[in-house]
């Protein structure tokens, strides 16, 4: 599983690097990029957690 962030819809709100930061992580233009793909299920769960905390479906998988 491949996980995505849109540049123009996220708003900076760190939620998904909150939920999980072996995936999400804020960079220095305040949007959060994805950093890896999960390599555990556990990860993937954390991972498809933080998709559903962003308020604004910034986050997608595919
Ligand atoms: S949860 Fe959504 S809006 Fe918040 S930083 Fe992550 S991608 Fe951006």
């Amino acid at each position: 599983m491949k996980f995505k962030v849109d540049q123009e819809l996220c708003v900076g709100c760190e939620a998904c690097e909150g939920v999980c930061p072996k995936i999400f992580k804020m960079q220095e233009n305040g949007k959060a990029h994805v950093i890896a793909d999960p390599d555990s299920a556990d990860i993937e769960a954390d991972a498809l957690e933080a998709e559903e905390a962003c308020p604004v479906q910034a986050i997608s998988h595919e």
